[in-house]
C-alpha cells in the first residue's frame, strides 16, 4: 500500500503548492495523496493528481488530518502556512501543527523542505 501524504495551502500559497506538486507530479502521484478542499480542487485540475479531497480547510478540513494523524492514518504533511496573514482558523492550524509535531510526522511548511520530505519519504509503502 502506498504511504499516505497530506497537502494543504493557505490561498496566498495555494499558487506556490500547485507549481510545487506540478514539478514533482511524478513522485506524488505514487502516493495516496488527501488535501483539503480547495486545495484538493486545484491540485486535481492544475496538477493532474488523483487527490482524495477532505473539507475545506476553515471548514473542518485541518480537524480532519488532526485526526488522521492521531490515528496513525499519515505520513506526511506538506502544510504551506501563509506567513503573512491571520486565520480566522488559526486553532486548527496550530492543532494540526501541533499533532504533527507529538506524532512526529514528517512535516513541510514551505517549498525547500517540501522537497526535502518528499525525497526522504520510502515510495511504494
Ligand atoms: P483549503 O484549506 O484547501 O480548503 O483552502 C486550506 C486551509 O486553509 O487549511
Amino acid at each position: 500500500m502506498p504511504a499516505s501524504i497530506a497537502l494543504v495551502a493557505h490561498d496566498a500559497q495555494k499558487d506556490l503548492m500547485v507549481a510545487w506538486a506540478q514539478d514533482h507530479a511524478s513522485v506524488l502521484s505514487q502516493f495516496r495523496i488527501v488535501a483539503t478542499g480547495t486545495t484538493g480542487q486545484r491540485l486535481t485540475d492544475q496538477a493532474h493528481l488523483s487527490v482524495e479531497r477532505l473539507l475545506s480547510g476553515p471548514k473542518g478540513g485541518d480537524a480532519q488530518l488532526g485526526a488522521m494523524i492521531a490515528e496513525g492514518k499519515l505520513d506526511a504533511l506538506f502544510f504551506f502556512i501563509d506567513p503573512m496573514s491571520a486565520m480566522p482558523h488559526d486553532v486548527d492550524v496550530k492543532s494540526l501543527l501541533r499533532l504533527a509535531i507529538l506524532y512526529d510526522t514528517p512535516l513541510a511548511v514551505n517549498r525547500s523542505s517540501a522537497t526535502a520530505v518528499l525525497a526522504a519519504l520510502p515510495q511504494n509503502g
